[in-house]
C-alpha cells in the first residue's frame, strides 16, 4: 500500500453523510471499510461502490467491539433525525456512548486517528447566538431530545478523555443542519419533508409558527470540511463547528421549496415539538481559520440539486 493510500473505517457509512464520505474517500484512492447496521442507512446509498475493489461493506452494530486494522476512523454511526433518534431512545444513547467507547478503544489499539461527528444539538436551545465552540449549551437532560443530545455530549467527553489520558489522536466536529441527495425520504427532517410534500402536492407541515431558525449546509461542502479536519496536525482536536452560517426561518424555507418546485402546496401549522431549538446558526470562524473552510453552495443551488434527487426517487418508486 502506498504512503498516501490509507485504510479508512467509516461507521454509519451507508447513511446520508456517510455514503457521500465513502464516495469522496474512494475517489481519492483510499481503501474504505463501511460499517453500518442499516437502522437508518440504506444499501442503495452505497450500491454504486460495491464493485470497487477498494470498498468493503460490513453489517455491524457499533455498540459491540470491532477488531480491524485501519489508519483512520470516521465515527458517524447514529440516527440523526429527531423522528429516528426518538424511535428507540435507549439505543440512541447506547450507539453514541458505547459506539464512541468502541471506536476510541479501536483507535487506541491500532493507533489510528479518530473523527467524531458531533452536533449542534449539544448546544440545546441556545442562549448565545450565533453559537461559538466555547458556548456550553442549554440542554434539557430529561426531555425527548436528550437521548441524542446527551449521548453526543458524553461522546465528546470520552473523546477528550482519550486524548488527555492516552494521547489518542481525536478530531471532533459539531455539525449543523446539513441536507442533500440521499437524505432518507421519511426521516422527518425539515428539508426532506418539505421537498417530498411539495413534490407530492401535499400540504407543507410547518411546526410552530415557523419563525424558528436554522442554517442549512449542502452535503458536499460538509464532507469537504470532514476531510480537511482529518488532515490537520495532531494538536488540532476541535471541537470545530461545521455548517452554513446563513440563517433562515423555517417558514421561509417552506416558501422557497414551494417556489422552486412551482407547487400548489399550502402551509399548515402543527405544534412545535418539545425542546425544539428556537434559533440555530453556527459561528464558523474556527473552521475558516484552522481548516480554510467555508460553504460554497448557496441554499437555492443546493435545494435545486436535492429536489432533482427526490423527484427522481419518487418517480422510480411510483414506477415500481
Ligand atoms: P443517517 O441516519 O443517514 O446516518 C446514520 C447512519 O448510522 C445510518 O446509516 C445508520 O444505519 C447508522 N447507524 C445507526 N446506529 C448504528 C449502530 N448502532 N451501529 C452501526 N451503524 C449505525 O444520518 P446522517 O445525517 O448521515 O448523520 C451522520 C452523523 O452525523 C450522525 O452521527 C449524526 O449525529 C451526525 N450529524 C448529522 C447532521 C445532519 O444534519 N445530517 C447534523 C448533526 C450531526
Ligand atoms: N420542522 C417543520 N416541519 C417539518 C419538519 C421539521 O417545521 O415537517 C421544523 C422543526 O420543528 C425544526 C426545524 O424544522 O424547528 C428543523 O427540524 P429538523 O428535524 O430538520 O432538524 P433539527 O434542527 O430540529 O434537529
Amino acid at each position: 500500500m502506498s504512503l498516501t493510500r490509507k485504510r479508512i473505517l467509516i461507521t454509519g457509512g451507508a447513511g446520508f453523510l456517510g455514503s457521500h464520505l465513502c464516495e469522496k474517500l474512494i475517489a481519492a484512492g483510499h481503501d474504505v471499510l463501511c460499517v453500518d447496521n442499516y437502522f437508518t442507512g440504506r444499501k442503495d446509498n452505497i450500491a454504486a461502490l460495491l464493485d470497487n475493489p477498494n470498498f468493503e461493506a460490513l453489517r455491524h452494530d457499533v455498540c459491540f467491539p470491532l477488531y480491524v486494522e485501519v489508519d483512520e476512523i470516521y465515527n458517524l454511526a447514529c440516527p440523526a433525525s429527531p423522528v429516528h433518534y426518538q424511535f428507540d431512545p435507549v439505543q440512541t444513547t447506547k450507539t453514541s456512548v458505547s459506539g464512541a467507547i468502541n471506536m476510541l478503544g479501536l483507535a487506541k489499539r491500532v493507533k489510528a486517528k479518530v473523527f467524531q461527528a458531533s452536533t449542534s444539538e449539544i448546544y440545546g436551545d441556545p442562549t448565545v447566538h450565533p453559537q461559538t465552540e466555547d458556548y456550553r449549551g442549554n440542554v434539557n437532560t430529561i426531555g425527548p431530545r436528550a437521548c441524542y443530545d446527551e449521548g453526543k455530549r458524553c461522546a465528546e467527553t470520552l473523546f477528550f478523555d482519550y486524548w488527555r489520558q492516552h494521547r489518542t489522536r481525536i478530531k471532533v466536529v459539531r455539525i449543523f443542519n446539513t441536507y442533500g441527495p440521499r437524505m432518507h425520504p421519511n426521516d422527518g427532517r425539515v428539508v426532506s419533508n418539505f421537498i417530498v410534500q411539495a413534490l407530492k402536492g401535499e400540504d407543507i407541515t410547518v411546526y410552530g409558527d415557523g419563525s424558528q431558525t436554522r442554517a442549512f449546509c449542502y452535503v458536499d461542502d460538509l464532507v469537504e470540511g470532514f476531510v480537511r479536519m482529518m488532515a490537520t496536525p495532531d494538536e488540532v482536536t476541535g471541537p470545530i463547528n461545521l455548517g452554513n452560517p446563513v440563517e433562515i426561518p423555517v417558514r421561509e424555507l417552506a416558501e422557497r421549496v414551494i417556489r422552486h418546485i412551482g407547487a400548489k402546496s399550502k402551509l399548515v401549522y402543527k405544534p412545535l415539538p418539545v425542546d425544539d431549538p428556537l434559533q440555530r446558526c453556527p459561528d464558523i470562524s474556527k473552521a475558516r481559520q484552522i481548516l480554510g473552510w467555508e460553504p460554497t453552495v448557496a441554499l437555492d443551488q443546493g435545494l435545486a440539486r436535492t429536489i432533482e434527487y427526490f423527484d427522481r426517487l419518487l418517480r422510480e418508486r411510483g414506477a415500481d
